[in-house]
């Protein structure tokens, strides 16, 4: 089966054609799993189960990177019908635990118009990784818990039992960067950070963001790669900005420039939210700058 092969040692991955999962095999049969795809359409989910059931494979844990949608979508689907414990980190372990708190969270569109978005969006946590838990063992085998906070606040990363690293959404691979108009970082700070956090792990093998594997050798290169790039798209959205704009009319000019579909008013918060780390990192870096002025915040350039 093509869409489940070995990484290194124990450590495979599912590659569902949009995404890599990490998967560590106990035994021959009982894994655990690093992320789980998207449920959306469910042909992710249809994959991973063709995969585990083609191979008989038995989850007995889940292990999140983060909490967005597409790295934790079939967590309650998997732990429905094996009955595994799903481990999460931080302020995202609670930020997904109820469609509440996932409504809390989105406040741009009314309830009734998202309810049924959000509720995909939620999973069940049985066990909350603590802050200062360096391994977490699970069944005898110890995954290493390394902090990568940026791509999303509580972001981790884990390296499993053969030195390789799951890096979720820390890292792009250069291919899989380069199709993104406004790649998503919640603090390019921050993100910055972490990736060369990881480019100094030298663990063996890297599974990246969405379908990347890459070795000690090439991860220097490829965050140094993701990191240009995120600064080139800055620098574009720096290029749309003029005098006196607030922070809607820096967001409709990066929809409108770069000619981004809006389907609903639920992706049009989103892109909001996209585009909002860039206007912090463009003023944080000295290009623009900040003043307010009759009700509104508007931005010079610098
Ligand atoms: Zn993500």
């Amino acid at each position: 089966m093509d869409n489940f092969y070995c990484v290194k040692g124990n450590t495979w991955c599912i590659d569902t054609g949009a995404t890599l999962m990490a998967v560590y095999r106990l035994n021959e049969h009982d894994i655990v799993m690093i992320d789980t795809g998207l449920a959306y359409g469910r042909p992710e989910t249809k994959c991973i189960m063709h995969v585990l059931d083609g191979f008989q494979l038995n989850v007995k844990a889940i292990i999140a990177t983060h909490g967005h949608l597409d790295h934790i979508g079939n967590n309650n689907i998997l732990a429905g019908k094996y009955d595994c414990k799903i481990y999460m980190y931080g302020s995202e372990a609670y930020d997904c635990m109820s469609v509440e708190s996932m409504r809390i969270q989105h406040t741009g569109v009314a309830y009734e118009e998202v309810k049924d978005a959000l509720v995909k969006m939620t999973s069940r946590v049985d066990v909350f990784i603590t802050p200062w838990e360096k391994k977490i063992n699970i069944l005898g085998a110890d995954f290493e818990i390394v902090h990568t906070p940026g791509h999303s606040p509580s972001h981790i990363s884990i390296i499993t039992p053969d030195n390789v690293m799951m890096a979720g959404d820390a890292l792009m691979s250069k291919d899989e960067i380069v199709k993104a108009k406004i790649p998503y970082a919640c603090n390019f700070a921050v993100d910055f950070e972490s990736k060369r956090k990881i480019a100094a792990m030298k663990c063996d093998k890297y599974i990246i963001s969405h379908r990347g594997i890459c070795d000690s050798e090439s991860i220097a290169d490829e965050v140094e790669a993701n990191i240009e790039y995120l600064k080139s798209r800055a620098e574009i959205i720096h290029g749309y900005i003029e005098d006196g704009m607030c922070f809607d009319d820096i967001a409709a000019a990066v929809l409108t420039l770069m000619n981004i579909k809006v389907a609903n008013r639920y992706y049009f918060f989103d892109l909001h939210g996209m585009v909002k780390p860039y206007v912090q990192y463009l003023e944080e870096c000295g290009e623009i700058q900040a003043y307010y002025e009759k009700g509104y915040i508007r931005y010079k350039v610098l």
